[in-house]
């Protein structure tokens, strides 16, 4: 018999021994949820068999490609108790899909694929037990799914341990790589990835994403993004308990904060850590004496996924294409970014403290305080101070101080696009009951708001968005 003869009927004979002893488990009496973590786990360690025994590529895939078919028809026609779940859980179907993909995509380096799987068998079972044991702070995913603080930082911590392991015994990624922080940045992004993962689908994207880290992040900069996704991931869980970040604004601050704090430096972590505490903080301090005037606004003390991206995405961006490209300009650019997100949430903070009414910036009529678009005194002093404090964190890490004036500038102007687009297109709507102007959706008092003004789908997220790009291209020209 040739060797991957020899190896199919390894594979296929082994994954019988696992499915066996799953089934014998549950008919001794262990729970189901445990005996279908013994097959998951039994057979995911089965990757390094499949990377040892096998010559050929074509063939290595065949028992998991099987597998994903046999998987499908047993879930379809429910004959095997122990891997038996809710009938939309196509999750012993996707592992099978992401092992055959793993194994066939990154065959030259087996590192890649190990620990892929290593990442979707360790981590996702470890995180579902100590989930459904220690859970105790619950968030809801999409489709009304909940998953639990406990269960993803176990995950998180799993899957570093597993992936450093691979990638201290197995060849495959570069030799000069890093691999502490390698693991911390596969580990930190299949975490994101289980608790967007639904209907088991985690299984799919858990080993595909670690997989994808493994094989496409550069040594050069493994370093930066390992160490920033840590931070990112520590800041995020914190500001949730405290309460400045929903669960999805926790994957918000790892989306940016990881390629601001991994790819920007010293600069590019002060500036986004002087723009998140600060205008969290002022959050905090203002919320009892601004009420009754915030509510109008979209953006409220706990910040979303939506409005994470909407303030730090073109940072983000931007701090990617410096990693990329190594042009200066891109860091100007990030700045430039931050800037005008802090005067932005500092005008918005403070201007409306103001104690004279505020002005439209269109037609300088006079307007109630929380009015979209509205600038007075107050608000526009806020900002330049919002501005020049990021500016001023960005220097004390190490910018220019030449750089102030332009990063005021980039802020300001920022802040004004935003102003104006709240003046004109930005989705304003009036309800009828309070005769209030609103950004809501639902207003407060639990009504549906009408639309008064701008476009439906110009929301105060993509208001942030394009003022952060006007900030961005001020700095990016300075
Ligand atoms: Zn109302």
């Amino acid at each position: 018999m040739s060797q991957d003869i020899q190896a199919l009927f390894w594979s296929y004979g082994y994954v019988g021994v696992c499915v066996a002893a799953g089934e014998l488990a549950l008919r001794g009496g262990l729970s189901r949820e445990l005996a279908r973590k013994i097959i998951h786990v039994g057979v995911g360690f089965w990757i390094f068999g499949t990377l040892g025994l096998f010559e050929s590529r074509g063939l290595a895939v065949v028992p998991s490609a099987t597998a994903a078919v046999a998987n499908w028809y047993i879930h379809r026609k429910r004959l095997l108790k122990a891997v038996e779940a809710e009938p939309d859980n196509l999750g012993t179907v996707w592992f099978a899909v992401a092992y055959s993909l793993l194994v066939w995509l990154a065959w030259d380096r087996p590192a890649v694929a190990a620990g892929g799987v290593m990442a979707m068998a360790v981590g996702d079972a470890v995180a579902s037990l100590v989930g459904r044991r220690f859970g105790r702070h619950r968030y809801e995913t999409f489709h009304g799914e909940h998953k639990s603080l406990e269960g993803s930082l176990a995950l998180c911590a799993s899957t570093f341990v597993a992936v450093l392991a691979v990638l201290t015994w197995m060849p495959g990624v570069a030799p000069d790589m890093p691999r502490v922080p390698l693991a911390l940045l596969c580990a930190v992004v299949a975490t994101c990835a289980e608790a967007l993962g639904t209907k088991g689908r985690d299984n799919l994207w858990v080993p595909l994403s670690a997989g994808a880290v493994l094989y496409l992040v550069p040594s050069a900069h493994a370093w930066g993004l390992g160490v920033g996704a840590g931070i990112a991931l520590a800041i995020g869980v914190l500001s949730w308990t405290r309460g400045s970040l929903s669960p999805s604004g926790v994957l918000g601050a790892i989306l940016v904060g990881t390629p601001v704090f991994g790819l920007a430096g010293a600069v590019g972590a002060a500036a986004l850590l002087g723009f998140f505490i600060s205008s969290s903080a002022l959050s905090k301090t203002f919320r009892a004496r601004k009420a009754g005037v915030e509510e109008e606004y979209a953006k409220t003390g706990t910040r979303d996924l939506g409005q994470a991206l909407a303030n730090g995405g073109v940072a983000a961006v931007a701090a990617v294409l410096l990693g990329v490209t190594g042009d200066a300009r891109y860091s100007l650019a990030m700045l430039g970014a931050l800037v005008a997100a802090n005067a932005d949430t500092w005008a918005t903070e403070l201007g409306v403290l103001s104690r004279s009414p505020p002005r439209l910036v269109t037609t300088l009529r006079q307007v109630p305080p929380g009015t979209s678009g509205a600038v007075s005194g107050a608000g526009l002093l806020a900002s330049t101070a919002g501005a020049a404090f990021v500016g001023g964190v960005a220097v004390l890490a190490g910018a220019p101080v030449a750089l102030i004036p332009w990063l005021v500038l980039a802020g300001v102007a920022g802040s004004l696009v935003d102003s104006l687009l709240g003046a004109t297109v930005q989705d304003v709507r009036w309800c009828d009951a309070c005769a209030r102007e609103t950004e809501r959706r639902v207003h407060r008092c639990g009504r549906a708001a009408r639309p008064l003004r701008g476009f439906s789908w110009l929301g105060n997220d993509t208001v942030n968005v394009v003022a952060t790009a006007a900030g961005a291209l001020v700095a990016f020209w300075a």
